[in-house]
């Protein structure tokens, strides 16, 4: 009798270069023929705003069906291949692997909503190893098992994205990626249903990331064909080694998920919090806008950052009054500045109106009078006629933004950011069926590079 086996791996990777995602291809590279794939590979994004995460906070998790003795087998080849490939002798690089067999218990699912936006600590997790059906293995100090357990409890059953992931010979790990950049703009214009492959606002390719990772390209998009077109399109100018199409939480505000008032905040959450702008947006050194909000709870800074561009510019058009809904991670106080919102994304719910006074005009000669003096009304400094009652003029000052969402631009988005592009998509519900996944898988897995 067949039975599941949900597989997932974290903190395999370190700045000096390896992946998650690759390890993880190689994995189903070695596996494929022994069992069959319930669902794509899956790369779930957890809470971005984890300290000791340099980078994307990215897990794996691999959902298969054999029988027992098959899948005995790909245990090993799973811990054989994390214990080969991940860099061990890096002090950061903490692997975690999580097996769960048949049924993801519910207590596994509603921790993987937590990871998605709360810290969450080693030991809590390893109290999972007390389910029947839940084993853990730590590497090092065992952190990854947080990001493991957080992935393969998440069977993407809301929004969800895929990604076509290319990965470079070894040998070209460290160098600059070679590829024929018209290609990237022929297939982001002809693949309507992929997203952010190129930021036009400021010129910037996004399918290639910059490391010494082993990806060589990444494109994001809503279905698995239109992602593989998209590949098709692009033509790179070096041999690539493997290829991969994985089912993602990217680009779906999953770790936006909980509102907070200001007091309850800690630090590295992702939170949402609606409040008054209290104190007005200025820039700092480094050109960062700050500003503040309260609630009745509390009062917190907010801060937009050098890097998200014009999003700044945006956001220093708010006024002290205005009731907006801040989605950002919550930086902790430091030596030179208090706790603060990092904000990622902002809602403007309600805008004050902005008003500026000026002086009424003379009856007789229709010039602008002068103040009188405090309280003492106004005077024409043609015909020095005095006006005792006269009130200086209220302005309605025109506001420069509106009530609406703004965002980064993409080059400033994260992985867990919800492009504009995407604003009324939602892939929940859709159908991922198993012979479509051997289908496509299998054309990924025999992929050689014939240049
Ligand atoms: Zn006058």
């Amino acid at each position: 009798m067949k039975k599941e086996l949900h597989i997932a791996f974290d903190d395999t990777d370190s700045l000096k270069g390896s992946c998650t995602t690759h390890l993880a291809t190689l994995i189903v590279h070695e596996i494929f023929d022994q069992v069959d794939f319930i669902d794509f590979p899956n790369l779930i994004r957890l809470n971005p705003n984890i300290p000791h995460k340099t980078r994307g906070n990215g897990a794996v998790a691999i959902r298969i069906e054999g029988d027992n003795s098959d899948l005995a087998v790909v245990r090993e080849v799973v811990i054989k291949t994390v214990k080969k490939m991940a860099r061990l002798e890096d002090e950061n690089t903490n692997p975690g692997i999580a097996f769960v067999s048949n049924a993801i218990p519910k207590e596994v699912k509603h921790f993987s909503k937590r990871a998605m936006w709360d810290v969450i600590s080693i030991p809590e997790a390893e109290e999972f190893n007390s389910l029947t059906n839940v084993d853990l293995i730590k590497l090092g100090n065992g952190r990854g098992i947080i990001g493991a357990l957080g992935a393969i409890g998440n069977p993407l059953e809301d929004d969800f994205t895929y990604e076509h992931l290319s990965y470079r010979l070894p040998e070209n790990f460290g160098t600059k990626r070679m590829i024929d950049r018209e290609s990237i703009l022929v297939a982001d214009e002809g693949t309507p249903l992929t997203f952010s492959n190129v930021d036009y606002e400021y010129n910037s390719v996004m399918i290639t990331p910059r490391g010494a990772d082993p990806v060589f390209s990444g494109i994001r998009g809503e279905t698995p064909e239109e992602v593989m077109k998209a590949w098709s399109l692009v033509k790179p100018l070096e041999e690539i080694a493997m290829l991969m199409v994985y089912r993602t939480n990217q680009h779906t505000n999953q770790h936006f998920i909980k509102d907070f008032v200001i007091e309850q905040l800690k630090p590295h959450q992702s939170a949402i919090v609606q409040g008054v702008v209290s104190k007005a947006p200025h820039y700092i050194e480094g050109s960062h806008l700050i500003f503040s909000i309260k609630d009745d709870t509390g009062v917190i800074d907010c801060a937009a950052y050098e890097p998200t561009k014009r999003f700044r510019g945006e956001l220093s058009n708010l006024v002290i009054g205005d009731t907006i809904t801040v989605f950002g991670g919550i930086r902790p106080k430091g030596e030179n500045h208090p706790m603060t919102i990092n904000v990622e994304r902002l809602k403007v719910d309600f805008l004050v109106k902005t008003v500026s006074y000026e002086n009424p005009f003379c009856d007789n000669c229709n010039a602008r009078l002068k103040s009188a003096g405090k309280n003492k009304g106004f005077k024409c400094q043609k015909c020095s006629t005095v006006y005792r009652d006269k009130k200086q003029i209220e302005k309605e000052i025109p506001r420069n933004i509106s009530l609406k969402e703004y965002l980064p631009p993409i080059i400033a988005h994260r992985h867990l950011t919800k492009p504009i592009e995407r604003k009324n998509q939602n892939n929940k519900n859709k159908q991922i069926r198993n012979s479509e996944v051997k289908r496509i898988m299998k054309l990924l897995l025999d992929f050689r590079n014939e240049s």
